[in-house]
């Protein structure tokens, strides 16, 4: 590259000193060794990971601007190429030749140059050493190019499709009092979907990037196009959940019967389903008004104090709802033992939602609630994919021999506002099968 200085360029030292700056700027001065100034007013300065797991790497090349218009780039296989696993960490190319003159004709046009990448191999801390190293590299061969670049290290709210990299971005220029202009903004990334029916070209791996852009709502343009000028392949697929595959059904049926009975009688209810199937708000939206007691294992933490609650409550002449998974026969019958020794009828709510969707709901809850929401609600940790696999491995649909007097069917309602709708109707999951 012609623009590249000897003065600027930097050593393998002056590269790792950033990494050290946080952890100096902790020590007295006169105690300490001398802070290394390359970090700070080096044209490349890693702040504090983002994120209350510090999960999003974030740096800066020089000075970027804040700018209403940003042009947004994936990482690998985008800008850079995408090298093997095995390749030497170091090793790295543009994509193409042409990248850097595009990247800075986008500058010069007044688009802000921001990268998004999802980099989940990078949590272990000689690896992440590497890659810093790699992008100085990057950064040193466009000198004059000032770019932003943020990076999701975890299976969390960061990582594309989801899009915490880009709320993070709008963060930061909401402090300089600047908004982005979405629709003058763009995302350029090589996970589009792509098939290529008609070549022998293999399918894109992932359609990550697309979705991100949809999610984000900015234009999306592959690197052939947006690079090379090449017309959009139109032979794509956005594989996995999207809430747009779900039926409209009615909340409950059969419906010739009320869900909860009139005039009211004494009742066990067991609900049945996944985790993340909007159990506990319905209860708290039809059954709690009609007196009905909660019993839940996320509270009392134990079957046996569950059961012992049942029988309480029945015993005292109430009724209850045993809201837990209650995924399979031996387990339900714990309970309506109890209440059959004491002639007391049970009915099963069955919550319909399917392991796509519980897992969605459990990213959507964790992760991607509004803001105004998240305010008002205590944070919720994400449940391990293996909550919702185990249910469906064992599970057992609930059938009217089991001692049951009915069994209903709930069927997933979106409940809230547009703004909470906008949010949970993105694109989510990380896998795409
Ligand atoms: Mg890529």
């Amino acid at each position: 590259m012609a623009l590249v200085s000897a003065s600027k360029k930097r050593t393998s030292s002056q590269l790792d000193s950033s990494d050290r700056s946080t952890k100096i700027a902790k020590i007295h001065p006169l105690f300490g060794p001398k802070p290394t100034p390359v970090a700070e007013s080096g044209p490349l300065r890693w702040s504090k990971a983002l994120g209350p797991d510090g999960s999003c790497l974030h740096v800066k090349h020089l000075d970027p601007p804040s700018s209403v218009k940003v042009a947004a780039f994936d990482l690998d296989g985008t800008v850079i190429s995408s090298l093997p696993f095995s390749a030497p960490a170091l090793q790295w190319h543009w994509w193409n030749a042409s990248v850097p003159a595009k990247l800075k004709k986008a500058a010069s046009e007044g688009y802000a140059i921001v990268m998004f990448s999802n980099q989940g191999g990078l949590r272990a801390a000689p690896r992440q050493k590497d890659w810093k190293k790699k992008i100085a590299l990057i950064a040193a061969a466009v000198p004059d190019l000032p770019f932003m670049l943020f990076a999701a290290t975890a299976k969390d709210n960061y990582r594309k499709p989801m899009i915490g990299m880009w709320q993070e971005l709008e963060r930061l220029y909401e402090a300089g009092g600047v908004k982005i202009d979405k629709a003058s903004s763009f995302f350029v990334g090589d996970a589009a979907g792509r098939n290529y029916p008609s070549s022998t070209k293999s399918k894109d791996f992932a359609s990550t990037d697309r979705k991100f852009a949809l999610n984000v709502d900015v234009p999306f343009y592959t690197p052939e196009e947006y690079f090379l000028g090449k017309a959009p392949e139109p032979n794509f697929t956005l594989k996995g959940f999207h809430v747009s595959s779900l039926p409209s059904l009615p909340l409950y049926t059969p419906s010739s019967s009320p869900l909860i009975p009139s005039p009211p009688v004494q009742e066990l209810v067991l609900f049945v389903g996944y985790p993340c199937l909007g159990k506990t708000t319905f209860f708290r939206q039809y059954f709690e008004p009609a007196g009905y007691i909660h019993i839940n294992q996320d509270t009392l933490k134990t079957r046996i104090k569950c059961v012992k609650a049942v029988q309480d409550a029945l015993v005292a002449g109430k009724k209850c709802v045993v809201d837990n998974t209650n995924r399979d026969a031996s387990t339900r019958r714990y309970y309506i033992d109890v209440a059959t020794k004491l002639k007391v009828p049970v009915r099963c709510m069955l919550f319909t939602g399917s392991l796509e969707l519980a897992f969605h709901n459990n990213l959507y809850r964790a992760y991607c609630l509004p803001p105004s929401v998240a305010a008002r609600e205590p944070r919720r940790e994400a449940l391990p994919k293996a909550a919702f696999t185990t249910f469906k491995d064992s599970f057992e649909e609930p059938e009217l021999g089991e001692g049951l007097a009915q069994i209903k069917k709930v069927n997933w309602v979106f409940n809230g506002t547009p703004e909470e709708r906008k949010a949970w109707s993105r694109w989510l999951q990380f896998d795409e099968k």
